[in-house]
């Protein structure tokens, strides 16, 4: 609640005119019923035109000033609702770009898409009604009832028994539905997930031939909906038939007290009518407010959904540049240029450490190896040197830096990567290869594609640079995009460039030139070279042998297949002996 009054501050003009003018609003409503009455029992009792047509243009007047107001306050509702709910995407939005990794792993993406669409719109929905109906419906009511004690205290008796009659009724039912619509919201949440789901997957899905099987699921859970979605139906479509008939007993009860009061000239015949005028009324009032608290009970749990997002954890380290130490990203006189000391890493909720005391040190414009089989934390060990997860032990030095006074933006000036899995995104080729680096000249670009052996892809395309790119990449192959990865981040002129498993699509003439084209790159940038492959890094200067995360060794090839057992195993099973005996 106080998170939402957070934002509605800002909005308190808006927040506080809305419900004013609206009970502004009400008062002519109920002021209506009375001149209606007079027009009765003065103007067609004394048949009196020119007193029934003031009162006409009374009654337009009442009319128009309560349209007026009214509209006055929808507006200021919207745009307090409107408002806040941009303000909330807005910083749902940045807080999602903040996030750490291990947040994005915990969250899931159709998770936050759903917070950031369907929870905002059903919060911005809640406020707008509450801002026009909460001091409104509760006005009308009492006021009805106060109105109605005023025009006859012995008929509005009956007012007594009818409001307490239709409350415990609205209320009856709402207790009944609530949890059906919860269940319904629910149920839509896990199609909406499961829709996604299939759309991500389409391609695996026909490639097993599972369209029947996943409709049949998909059918399943519509079915579950429908069935929840009747069920609360059939119970609040006794909402209206039951008010009304309670309502219409209560006129019925009015008009019998009245009767003989109007025989006997106690109550004039048009205080009648405006009693059940303001009867009416109150039922109105009660059938909009169940449907607030409906709106309600569907808006507050996106509240809790959306703070939990805002809630998750951040990177501590994404502080702004000037926070920093005076940078010494560039130039830098250590020769050690990327030193582990005994890191260890745990993922937040895995017990087992994901890489346990590994310890090694490159030096400037020397090639690093890393090879191990799959899950043996080679990725999770560079994105340790990106910031992307926060290490749990041990020491990261950059150019003699500790890793955590290092900003996110000199990170990535310093350190040029290419993720294992090859992500491009809607736009253009340059745009691709740009990443809004605005220092990058067309020079360095043709050179990056040269190096990624990405310059035929580029070539073969009709728009050269300016062939568009579909989202996700989805117009090119795998070996293209990885090439085209490489390329966007060698563009950069990075002093170290980390390689996960990135010539994994390629074939291997492509693979021995993009490694050669890697050590022959004019400013000789560090190279941290992930594979599977022992022939990838073969020519490092070192490699390093990783196994469950686990350092099993660290040397040159000649070293390591002298006297590491892993390596061995490794280098034997990609070329037998004899093989490499030629070799
Ligand atoms: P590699 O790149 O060598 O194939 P990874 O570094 O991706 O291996 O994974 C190492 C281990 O960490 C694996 O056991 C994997 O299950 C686990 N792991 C990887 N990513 C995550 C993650 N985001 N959350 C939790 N555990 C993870
Ligand atoms: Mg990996």
């Amino acid at each position: 609640m106080k998170f939402l009054l957070g934002y509605l501050k800002e909005f308190k003009k808006e927040s506080i005119l809305a419900p004013l003018f609206k009970m502004l609003e009400a008062i002519f409503e109920l002021l209506v019923p009375l001149v209606m009455a007079s027009v009765i029992d003065v103007g067609i009792a004394r048949r009196d035109p020119a007193y029934i047509m003031r009162m006409c243009v009374v009654l337009v007047l009442l009319g128009v000033t309560g349209l007026a107001f009214s509209i006055t306050a929808q507006y200021f509702a919207a745009k307090a609702a409107i408002y806040t709910a941009a303000g909330m995407r807005r910083d749902l939005f940045s807080k999602i770009m903040r996030l750490s990794f291990a947040g994005h792993d915990a969250a899931g993406a159709s998770l936050l898409i759903t917070r950031i669409t369907n929870d905002v719109n059903q919060i911005s929905n809640g406020i707008n009604m509450v801002l026009r109906l909460f001091l409104r419906s509760p006005f009308i009511v009492f006021g009805a009832m106060i109105m109605s004690f005023i025009v006859n205290a012995k008929a509005a008796l009956v007012f007594l028994v009818v409001i307490p009659v239709l409350g415990l009724v609205v209320y009856l039912i709402m207790r009944s539905t609530l949890p059906m619509f919860r269940r319904i919201q629910k149920g839509l949440e896990h199609i909406t997930a499961s829709v996604g789901e299939n759309l991500e997957g389409v391609r695996v899905i026909r490639a097993f031939c599972r369209q029947k099987e996943e409709q049949r699921e998909y059918e399943g859970l519509t079915e579950d909906l429908y069935q929840r979605q009747m069920k609360a139906g059939r119970i609040s479509a006794l909402m209206n038939p039951v008010t009304y008939v309670v309502v219409n007993l209560g006129v019925v009860a009015v008009l019998w007290f009245a009767a003989d009061q109007v025989q006997e000239g106690v109550i004039a015949q048009g205080e009648v009518v405006a009693l059940t005028n303001y009867m009416s009324q109150i039922l109105v009032e009660l059938i909009k407010l169940a449907n607030l608290i409906v709106l309600i009970t569907k808006a507050l749990p996106s509240v809790g959904r959306v703070r939990e997002v805002m809630e998750m954890p951040e990177d501590e380290r994404k502080k702004p540049a000037e926070t920093a130490k005076a940078g010494t990203a560039e130039g830098s006189s250590t020769a050690e240029q990327i030193v582990f000391e005994n890191v260890t890493f745990c993922y937040p909720g895995s017990g087992e450490p994901a890489l346990e005391h590994i310890s090694f040190q490159v030096k400037r414009g020397e090639m690093l190896g890393i090879i191990g089989g799959t899950g043996s934390g080679k990725s999770t060990l560079l994105n340790l040197l990106v910031h992307g997860y926060e290490r749990t032990s041990g020491t990261i030095r950059l150019n003699g830096r500790d890793i955590d006074d290092w900003t996110d933006r000199e990170i990535a000036r310093c350190i040029g990567t290419v993720p294992q899995h090859a992500t491009l995104f809607a736009g253009t080729i340059a745009s691709n290869l740009l990443m809004g680096r605005e220092n990058i000249t067309s020079e360095d670009l043709r050179m990056a594609l040269d190096a990624a052996q990405a310059r035929e892809i580029v070539e073969k395309k009709e728009g050269k640079l300016a062939e568009p790119v579909l989202a996700g990449g989805k117009n090119f192959s795998g070996g293209q995009r990885q090439r085209l990865t490489i390329a966007r981040a060698l563009a950069g002129k990075p002093e170290i460039v980390l390689l996960d498993d990135s010539a994994s699509a390629l074939d291997l003439a492509t693979e021995a030139a993009l490694r050669g084209a890697l050590r022959e790159l004019p400013w000789r940038p560090t190279l941290v070279v992930v594979s599977q492959r022992a022939s990838s890094v073969l020519s490092a200067d070192q490699i390093l042998v990783l196994d469950d995360g686990q350092m099993m060794g660290i040397g040159t090839h000649r070293e390591l297949l002298e006297n590491n057992e892993t390596y061995q195993e490794i280098y034997y099973s990609q070329y037998p002996r004899e093989e490499a005996a030629n070799a």
